[in-house]
């Protein structure tokens, strides 16, 4: 009798104490931060110089999520502000400063995905959208649909009170002066520079976004991964959120994003497992360019794991450590 009392009074004392163990866990939210700006080879334009440059606009676009995140903001937000500062900023493959496909016209896509609800939007094939990434969230938000291409996705985002520029508005010379080499077979098209971001909010949701001007020297109509959800973009609270860059049809191919996400899902991977596995095991050996992946997990962990020589990376945590880097093996991390 005595045994039974103590027995359901343990259990009496335990149930009470949930709630106090879930409230101290809210005490202490966490959040993580990690953005992408391409992957690709060393080349002798990657000076010094060249890299800090992309190193400090990295780190700006990584502050305008930041500030979001610690002030109690959506993780979807927070992508979606830090892909449009890259979109903007003429040094990546997306938006301003994107690729051009092999008739000198920019073709741009973007994908963003809210892990809380598995909710998407995806726009490909644009050519006069300024910021691909908010036509993505709108059609996510105001939209009974996923993906949208073409003349469809631009009327829609004309509706909607987006901005809308002449298709020059994204080139720059080197663009222009990249698609006459590659026309006269002087360079190999290449996939370098497209942008993304993942986050975890103080309220536990993932999201991550993804934008890009494509392959350079990809045919007329050609769509990467970038737009394909599963593929180049994914989010899901149970597990992770994760952009990619890289060889897109392989990404496709390899639906990449949601193989991480799966992994960690059926089989118990880590983040930091199941992206390796991915990237080295299933990805490197097709061979083609590669690329890597940016992800970060439910508990706020954050990895960055690709099989090129250079990945532009940056992230940052709620605990202050930051760190951004461009070459394999160089990255610099710093505590606030
Ligand atoms: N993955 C992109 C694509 O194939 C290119 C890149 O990541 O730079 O469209």
């Amino acid at each position: 009798m005595m045994n039974n009392f103590r027995y359901l009074s343990t259990l009496l004392l335990l149930f009470l104490c949930v709630p106090f163990f879930g409230q101290n866990d809210n005490k202490n939210p966490k959040w993580s931060i990690a953005l992408h700006g391409g992957a690709g080879t060393l080349s002798p334009n990657l000076t010094k110089e060249r890299i800090k440059i992309l190193e400090n606009h990295m780190l700006e676009a990584l502050s305008i999520g930041e500030s979001i995140l610690s002030q109690g903001g959506k993780s979807i937000d927070a992508v979606q502000a830090v892909v449009i500062y890259l979109e903007d900023c003429p040094l990546f493959n997306a938006g301003k400063g994107a690729v051009t496909n092999l008739q000198g016209i920019h073709e741009l896509d973007a994908a963003i995905m809210d892990g809380s609800n598995l909710k998407a939007g995806a726009v490909a094939g644009l050519r006069d959208v300024k910021n691909p990434v908010k036509a993505a969230r709108l059609v996510m938000d105001s939209t009974k649909h996923v993906f949208l291409i073409g003349e469809g996705a631009s009327a829609f985002a004309k509706s909607q009170g987006l901005d809308i520029v002449d298709n020059s508005y994204f080139s720059t010379n080197q663009r222009r002066e990249q698609n006459e080499r590659i026309k006269k077979g002087a360079e190999e098209p290449c996939p370098v520079g497209t942008v993304g971001c993942v986050a975890l909010d103080m309220s536990g949701n993932l999201a991550a976004a993804t934008s890009t001007g494509g392959m350079s020297g990809k045919k007329w109509g050609r769509v990467g991964d970038v737009p394909v959800i599963g593929a180049g973009t994914y989010a899901n609270n149970g597990t992770a959120a994760i952009s990619g860059t890289g060889h897109g049809e392989l990404w496709i191919r390899r639906v990449v994003a949601f193989d991480i996400s799966a992994l960690m899902d059926y089989k118990d991977y880590t983040l930091e497992d199941a992206s390796k596995e991915v990237i080295f095991n299933k990805i490197s050996p097709m061979g083609g360019s590669g690329g890597g992946i940016i992800a970060v997990d439910k508990n706020g962990n954050i990895s960055m794991v690709f099989n090129t020589e250079t990945m532009n990376r940056a992230w940052s945590k709620s605990d202050g450590t930051f760190g951004v880097g461009v070459i394999k093996g160089d990255d610099k991390s710093f505590k606030k």
